[in-house]
């Protein structure tokens, strides 16, 4: 036996201020609101103090984007795209940097801030930055809509923020955005980088603040499209908001997502696929594989290497280049999680976690499965969002598309089978946005993302992606 050794990250690569403003018009302002606290999930540190945006800074900033647009949208494409291949190296040249803030507001394991969300991020700004001078090979015209207001969540912060950004600057658009109240550090920071990338001052702006910020820049008049992404329920609120308005709008909501083991599927490497689907991220990921389907024939033996595995994941600071597993998210979110944990007890289901020592200070939950767990349980219906799984078993195919359908969600969905018929048959069958083929939450900037039913509509990702941008 070795003995572990922590590795972790150093945070002096950031330069964290005690206080932060908003950005608009390419400077770093006061807000008019009070300011709040943000802070380190894993420590309950506060890490810094930041502006509130009321609906006055929100106009402030919706007014700079919309005299930026006249300036944005008239320059050709190629010009714009040297600024996105701009922002993209600085990206890369500061990602350390950005991993680690992101790591230290959002709890996030290093090994997936440094490895995933910040390489992603780089990618997506790589891509849109292409296709800003082909806008016309993408079929939906090359017509910007003007301002774009978008607000995001906090469980990928930053990729979130390129999702909305990348393809809204590529295509001629200038923004307002809104990041989540819990994790806006790197959204900041990314202001940052626009001004050292010397884009013209107006063109991104970074409104903090929470839900009523959010619904201030979701009503300015002056906005032209809206693009949310976080929960179903205030996906509903903005859709009412904006209905009968004229603004576009794209919604990526919840999910509920199912994965399904077939008796011939590699058992060890769907392990790998099930713990990817729903330990990642510590499952605050909207497309989470969080309800896992095995087929009945091999059900003990999964379940028995998903145990065996599930014991050697390593919980703790999110910052030790070890850690699998790191802090929720917030002192909220811990209380929905452990409250939709203890529901499923009670509804009759059995809980199972591995022996996991958790840190006295900060918010934590233990990798946790559920088993015997019936379609009616409240931990197979609603959304979770954290690192609990509930295990369904299934007889034939059909049965396992209809348990995976029976969701009021639709945003993705995980085969393991060695049968690349029985693979097609289930993707024509499954209503969900995204499915994965023995793999699970793989991401990448050219394939469209986004979900069916309650999950929300229009992609994000792809040349799709370009036409929630468009005047189409
Ligand atoms: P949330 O809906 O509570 O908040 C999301 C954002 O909306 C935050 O910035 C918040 O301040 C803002 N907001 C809150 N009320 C608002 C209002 N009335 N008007 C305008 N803005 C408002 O969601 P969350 O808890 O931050 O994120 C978790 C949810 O996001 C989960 O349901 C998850 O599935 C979803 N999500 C979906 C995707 C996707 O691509 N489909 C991706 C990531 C997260």
């Amino acid at each position: 036996m070795f003995e572990y050794a922590p590795a972790p990250e150093s945070r002096d690569v950031v330069d964290l201020r005690s206080a932060y403003g908003l950005f608009i018009d390419g400077e770093f302002v006061e807000g008019s609101g009070t300011p709040f606290k943000t802070v380190n999930p894993a420590t309950e540190e506060t890490l810094a103090e930041v502006a509130t945006a009321t609906s006055d800074d929100v106009d402030r900033a919706v007014r700079a984007a919309r005299k930026a647009f006249g300036v944005w949208s008239a320059l050709p494409g190629a010009e714009r795209a040297k600024y996105l291949f701009r922002i993209a190296r600085i990206i890369q040249e500061r990602a350390r940097e950005l991993a680690v803030l992101e790591s230290l507001d959002n709890g996030k394991p290093i090994r997936e801030s440094r490895d995933v969300d910040v390489p992603l991020v780089a990618a997506h700004f790589f891509y849109y930055a292409g296709w800003a001078d082909k806008l016309r090979h993408a079929g939906f015209g090359t017509t910007p809509l003007g301002v774009a207001g978008q607000v995001i969540p906090w469980n990928f912060p930053l990729l979130m923020l390129a999702w909305k950004i990348a393809p809204a600057l590529a295509c001629g658009n200038t923004v307002v955005l809104k990041p989540a109240e819990t994790t806006p550090l790197t959204a900041l920071l990314f202001a940052d980088i626009c001004r050292q990338a010397g884009l013209p001052p107006g063109v991104v702006n970074i409104v903090t603040g929470a839900g009523e910020t959010g619904a201030a820049v979701v009503a300015h008049p002056d906005v032209n499209k809206v693009a949310f992404t976080g929960s179903t329920e205030v996906g509903r609120t903005i859709a009412r908001a904006v209905a009968g308005t004229g603004k576009k709008l794209t919604l990526e909501l919840g999910g509920k997502a199912a994965n399904i083991v077939f008796d011939d599927a590699a058992l060890d490497q769907a392990v790998e696929g099930i713990v990817n689907g729903i330990f990642f991220n510590q499952g605050h990921v909207c497309c989470a594989g969080s309800r896992l389907l095995v087929q009945e024939s091999v059900q003990e033996e999964l379940l028995a290497a998903l145990k065996r595995r599930l014991g050697t994941l390593r919980l703790g600071d999110p910052l030790d280049k070890n850690t699998d597993i790191g802090a929720i998210n917030s002192a909220e979110q811990l209380a929905r999680i452990r409250r939709l944990s203890d529901l499923g007890e009670s509804e009759g289901a059995e809980r199972w976690s591995p022996a996991c020592e958790l840190p006295g200070k900060g918010f934590w939950f233990p990798p946790t499965l559920f088993t015997g767990v019936a379609q009616s349980h409240s931990i197979a219906r609603e959304e979770i969002f954290g690192p609990v799984l509930s295990v369904l078993t299934f007889r034939t195919p059909a049965e396992a598309v209809e348990k995976a359908n029976n969701t009021p969600y639709g945003l993705s969905a995980g085969v393991w089978t060695e049968k690349g018929s029985r693979i097609l048959w289930l993707a024509e069958r499954l209503r969900a946005g995204v499915v994965w083929a023995n793999t699970f939450n793989k991401f990448d900037p050219a394939s469209p993302f986004g979900g069916y039913k309650e999950s929300g509509y229009g992609r994000e990702g792809g040349r799709a992606g370009l036409e929630a941008y468009l005047a189409v």
